[in-house]
């Protein structure tokens, strides 16, 4: 089959892979149809996340039909149209069981990675280094899901791949940033990062009640986008401080939660963004987190902090005056995925949000390492990518 494989920084390539096969009695296989470029998938692209290795297959957002089931999967048949969580959990553990479900302690075979940077593992994950379980992710024709019982969501409405591709990450994790914020009627919420995140993250924010979303980037074509969702916008490129304008947004008393939806490779032109530049380049921090300062001290006094932009190991500078002074409160993780599929996919059938709004691009998995390019580098109006793993090359 065709999939999109790891070589190093920058290096990604459409390669000829051995098909998966069943690996495990409760495993299945699927014919990919649909799969998308996630902004953690930059992370990888940019060399910030340690322990991948040259031909790892890549991707965890992707959507498809069931080809092979084991002999012990129970609700799933072939034929089959499935949504696969990015996330692979055991069902059974003590975290899956509170539906603390990227915590599952049972789906990382490399455990022991997790557990030396982390203190405990997190789940597996598709496609994402071997710290999280080397698993081939859907960044391909097919792809090897176990557990398949527990994640695989079952689409049974005639709702077309794009509507329904985010519930496999995105959109769930811009809701839970969202719920994170303990959202009361009246609040205002600010969202640092218009990408894919961020713009569920404000649509969520409205969903559960929020009065006003501020958003920041700097990037028009997604400031345009948060603005059709209701958000209120903030150039960082065209206010001196953006702190000082969501203060004045918020009535001198700052937003009542921050949503940093950048994570560790954050823009910034300040004296920090210059330390952490060269700190990373000497290997002594390994993001830069100029979004997450931002929040917390931007954020009101016993305010919220939601974290979904992710960050891999040490970073430097926070200000963790503010955050103790303040009485904030920090919530984050990687999404508990099955939580949120099914309710998020009711609210798509019922119309209430249309996902696939952020989508900029459509293209062959072939166009993959073009296409990586042009999401990393904000180039082409790109906003979100999705690719086919059947379609032909378009010709050059
Ligand atoms: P993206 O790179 O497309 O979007 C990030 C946006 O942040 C860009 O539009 C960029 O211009 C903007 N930005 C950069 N620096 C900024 C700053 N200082 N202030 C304000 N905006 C700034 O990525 P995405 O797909 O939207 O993902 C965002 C983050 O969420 C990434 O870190 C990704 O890894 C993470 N993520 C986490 C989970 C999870 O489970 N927690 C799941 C998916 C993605
Ligand atoms: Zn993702
Ligand atoms: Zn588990």
């Amino acid at each position: 089959m065709k999939a999109v494989c790891w070589f190093g920084k920058e290096d990604v390539r459409v390669e000829n892979v051995p098909d998966p096969s069943i690996l495990n009695p409760r495993d299945v296989i699927v014919r990919i149809t649909r799969t998308a470029i996630c902004g953690s998938d930059l992370h990888l692209y940019g060399g910030f996340i340690p322990s991948m290795e040259q031909g790892d297959v890549v991707g965890h957002e992707f959507m498809g039909e069931i080809v092979e089931v084991g002999r012990e999967v129970r609700k799933l048949k072939v034929g089959d149209r499935v949504v696969v969580p990015f996330t692979i959990c055991c069902g059974q553990c003590w975290h899956c069981k509170h539906e603390l479900w990227s915590c599952c302690e049972n789906t990382n075979p490399n455990a022991w990675m997790g557990e030396a940077l982390f203190g405990y593992t997190t789940a597996g994950l598709f496609g994402y280094s071997h710290m999280t379980g080397g698993y081939a992710g859907g960044q391909a024709q097919f792809a090897r899901v176990p557990h398949a019982d527990v994640g695989c969501l079952k689409i049974e409405s005639d709702l077309p791949d794009d509507k329904v591709l985010f519930l496999s990450d995105i959109f769930p994790t811009g809701y839970m940033a969202a719920e994170n914020c303990n959202i009361h009627p009246g609040d205002v919420i600010a969202v640092f990062g218009c990408g894919p995140v961020g713009q569920f993250a404000i649509r969520s924010a409205y969903m559960l009640g929020a009065s006003r979303v501020i958003a920041v980037d700097r990037i028009p074509e997604r400031i345009a986008l948060a603005q059709r969702a209701n958000a209120e916008t903030i150039n960082a490129d065209e206010v001196g401080d953006v702190a000082e304008a969501i203060k004045e947004l918020s009535g001198g008393r700052g937003p009542d939660a921050c949503i940093d939806a950048v994570g560790m490779e954050a823009d910034g032109h300040d004296f920090l963004a210059m330390v952490d530049k060269t700190k990373f380049r000497l290997g002594a921090q390994t993001g830069r987190p100029t979004a997450l300062r931002e929040c917390i001290q931007v954020c009101r006094p016993a305010g919220t902090v939601s974290v979904p932009g992710v960050y891999g190991g040490l970073v430097d500078k926070i200000p963790m005056g503010a955050f103790m002074n303040k009485g904030l409160h920090m919530a984050s993780g990687q999404t508990h995925m099955i939580k949120y599929m099914k309710p998020l996919l009711e609210r798509v059938e019922r119309g209430e949000i249309d996902p696939s709004e952020i989508i900029s691009h459509r293209v062959p998995l072939q166009d993959a390492p073009q296409m990586y390019q042009t999401f990393r580098n904000k180039q082409d109006h790109c906003i979100k990518v999705v690719m086919d793993p059947w379609a032909e090359r378009r010709a050059a």
